[in-house]
């Protein structure tokens, strides 16, 4: 069995909008997982013997490619003599641009806009807004925006992320993603890099499969000229994925596919290109610890099937 414990930023400073894991829940999240379970690299360990002796795995892993990983996650690493995989948005470490959900947020936060007029009519009545006074207004209204552009087709996302870019356009986006320097400088250290796509695009909402392999590829192919290898895992954004995506990451080369299902994975059991993953987040000690047990999801399954 292995639990894959999924992060994103850790960082000292507060975010209202997504909130980075604060270093010090960090430090005690790798001290009890580093305690507890043999933490090795997914890539490793998935194709070798050793995964069938009796040990509990875990994996680190970090979605994006934030530059605080190795200002502050990294040294934590160290300290706890861990391995982990990062998995990196190719164009975002390209432009040191963050991923769109990010952006979005970014945009609605920041515009020195003095009104928003979300009245496209090719939103939702409910997401129809002439007026979001201010930054109280803008922040309730992105947080119910994104959870339906997750929802809704690759295609008419990038069409409103697109017009909604134009439309506050008076931002300066901030520059959080590590380079590629950053990121040979973790290899060199004996961490992986695999592939988040070009794009951060949610795979399994995309219809052209055309579209998908570039996404596949072509950041594979970013990796191995920068790192000297294409890698073997990819991590499909968002959580996004479908029985496309998985035949096509296969057929791009890829050996492993990371949703994030909040579960253990077991890899005698379980798909190679669907497997699970537990993300924790900046709450309270306890209820982390509970997440890495996965003692919720187990109440929960028990429930489920009571
Ligand atoms: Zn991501």
């Amino acid at each position: 069995m292995i639990r894959n414990f999924l992060f994103h930023r850790v960082n000292p400073e507060r975010d209202r909008l997504w909130d980075p894991m604060d270093v010090s829940l960090f430090d005690k999240c790798i001290k009890y997982i580093s305690q507890n379970y043999k933490v090795v690299l997914l890539e490793d360990l998935a194709f070798s013997d050793k995964l069938h002796t009796r040990h509990q795995y875990a994996t680190i892993m970090f979605d994006d490619g934030y530059k605080d990983n190795i200002e502050y996650a990294a040294p934590i690493l160290d300290k706890y003599k861990c391995k982990a995989s990062f998995y990196v948005v190719t164009e975002s470490i390209d432009n040191n641009v963050p991923t769109w959900t990010h952006i979005l947020e970014h945009l609605f936060k920041f515009t020195g806009k003095s009104e928003i007029i979300m009245d496209f009519d090719f939103l939702p009545a409910e997401l129809q807004i002439k007026h979001l006074l201010n930054v109280e207004d803008r922040i309730r209204y992105v947080n119910k925006l994104k959870p339906y552009l997750k929802k809704i087709s690759h295609e008419r996302r990038n069409e409103i992320l697109k017009r909604i870019a134009e439309t506050y356009n008076d931002v300066t986006l901030p520059e959080l993603m590590m380079n590629w320097k950053d990121l040979k400088e973790l290899r060199n250290a004996g961490h992986y890099i695999g592939s988040h796509t070009v794009t951060h695009s949610m795979l399994g909402t995309m219809s052209d499969e055309k579209e998908i392999m570039e996404e596949l590829v072509r950041s594979g192919s970013r990796i191995k000229e920068e790192l000297d290898y294409f890698p073997v895992s990819i991590s499909y954004p968002v959580g996004s994925f479908n029985e496309t995506t998985k035949r096509l990451a296969k057929e791009a080369g890829y050996k492993l596919g990371l949703a994030v299902k909040q579960n253990i994975y077991n890899p005698k059991r379980d798909d190679f290109y669907e497997i699970s993953r537990i993300e924790l987040y900046n709450e309270s000690w306890w209820k982390t610890k509970l997440r890495i047990l996965n003692t919720l999801e187990n109440i929960k399954s028990l429930i489920r099937y009571k």
